[in-house]
């Protein structure tokens, strides 16, 4: 059997790159070793950028359809708000952000890959193996493992997407430096108040909760705890679990309470890296196989998308024009290898920020956030950043005002985003006119 592109992986940046192939007409095979959908919490966090690319792949209004819109997330320091006794101050926006991708999504993992599957297979192009493990590479050909048969598959391109624990990036031989935090997470979801509308990150000295709304008045939870301690906490019992989540956000109370087993609670543990090469020969590495980001500012599932839309833009464009050298395949590391290190730096700052139950350190978080999410023009670069729709990186007076050591600017300070912020057609698909002129 032969594919002109044989995708590693269905997961959601695995069936990105497969749709856009599909919609092009280039031959493309997706191999999935689980049967059925996992029943795993990945992430459901949806960034504008990764909007206006459902939207390019005409699954935006089905995407919407199933999601539940985020407009803001409140981040409340517990200790700030008994004392004064009052709402929190500090919010961060998505509707500052230029129309129309002025918000965030919560939408469950398992449908949204539900909808990439389902829209790929109208496509003749498309084929979908499931189950089918990847093995190893023999000569140029991928050993995949079905459930009666081995078969080898050729390719022109070899396109790695299989998470994490990425085979094809151990074969390559691709370092990477792994970095690793003294929290885990535990997270699970459950039904919400109807009211409880927007995202939420509530703190303490040694912990946070962060509450994201999903559709169907449920709600999606992540709550950090010290690194092995998830035995304990199974120990100390579910009524203890609830307790912790109502001393942090009593509005749960009979709610959180429907959790009625561990089993429904999933232990989370971040981990941050990112390869020195997304690519090696006519092999290309994507998403979670080539970086993993701190889960702490939901980007892991955006990158994994972002990236398969470059990449199959890209051999769509060397399919159309006949330009069959993997040395294009460059272009694909080049546009998403520095915006990648730009969030995974952005993460792992915010995650150190929580990491470290000293109580000055989170007087400084408190105060932080505050010039973050309060002085306009850091709020909207902020913004920018983590949409995925471009990037504004902050000056020395911006990280000096953060640090609390200079006033906050004025709400009449607040700056437009222009075009030179945000990325254009040509610097999201540079080869075009490169190639072309
Ligand atoms: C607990 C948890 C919470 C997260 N929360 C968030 C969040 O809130 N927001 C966010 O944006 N991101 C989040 N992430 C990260 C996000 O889930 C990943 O970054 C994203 O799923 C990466 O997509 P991917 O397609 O690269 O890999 P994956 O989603 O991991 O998909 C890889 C696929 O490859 C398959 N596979 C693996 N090996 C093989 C093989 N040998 N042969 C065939 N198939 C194979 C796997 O079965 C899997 O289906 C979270 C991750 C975890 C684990």
């Amino acid at each position: 059997m032969k594919a002109n592109v044989l995708v590693i992986g269905g997961g959601v940046g695995g069936l990105t790159v497969a749709l856009k192939l599909a919609k092009c007409g280039v031959g493309v095979t997706v191999v999935e070793q689980v049967k059925g959908s996992p029943h795993m919490y990945k992430g459901e966090l949806v960034q504008p950028k990764t909007l206006q690319i459902f939207e390019k792949n005409g699954i935006l209004p089905k995407v919407l359809q199933h999601g539940h819109k985020i407009n803001h997330i409140e981040l409340i320091e517990k200790k700030k708000l008994d004392k004064k006794n009052k709402q929190p101050i500090q919010s961060m926006s998505y509707n500052i952000l230029p129309n129309p991708y002025n918000f965030a999504l919560m939408i469950p993992h398992e449908i949204l890959k539900t909808i990439l599957l389902e829209e790929a297979q109208k496509y003749p192009s498309f084929k979908y193996l499931q189950p089918g493990r990847f093995m190893g590479f023999e000569g140029n050909k991928a050993k995949v493992r079905m459930e009666k048969e081995e078969v080898l598959l050729e390719a022109d391109y070899y396109v790695s997407a299989e998470g994490r624990k990425s085979k094809v990036r151990e074969m390559m031989e691709v370092p990477k430096k792994e970095k690793n935090y003294d929290h885990h997470f535990l997270t699970v979801t459950f039904p919400r108040p109807e009211s409880m509308t927007e995202g939420k990150i509530i703190s303490t000295d040694d912990t946070f909760l962060g509450l994201f709304p999903l559709p169907d008045n449920l709600v999606r939870s992540v709550y950090l705890i010290p690194k092995g301690s998830y035995k304990q906490m199974i120990e100390e019992g579910l009524e203890s679990f609830y307790q912790k989540y109502l001393e942090l956000c009593p509005e749960l109370d009979g709610f959180v309470q429907r959790i009625d087993s561990w089993k429904k609670i999933q232990l989370m543990i971040p981990v941050h890296y990112h390869v020195s090469n997304y690519v090696k020969g006519n092999i290309a590495l994507l998403g979670d196989a080539a970086h993993s980001v701190h889960p702490m500012a939901g980007e892991g599932m955006n990158l994994a998308i972002q990236d398969g839309d470059v990449l199959g833009e890209l051999l769509c464009w060397m399919y159309d024009k006949d330009k069959h050298s993997p040395d294009y395949l460059s272009y694909y590391e080049a546009v998403r290898k520095p915006r990648v290190r730009h969030v995974l730096k952005l993460s792992h700052l915010s995650a150190l920020a929580y990491s470290r139950p000293l109580k000055s350190f989170v007087t400084w978080r408190s105060k932080v956030m505050d010039q973050l999410t309060n002085d306009p023009v850091l709020h909207i670069k902020h913004m920018l950043n983590i949409s995925g729709l471009g990037i504004w990186k902050e000056s020395i007076v911006d990280r000096v005002i953060q640090s609390g050591v200079v006033p906050k600017r004025k709400d009449h300070d607040e700056r437009k985003i222009d075009r030179r912020h945000l990325f254009t057609e040509e610097e999201d698909y540079p080869w075009k006119n490169k190639e072309e002129a």
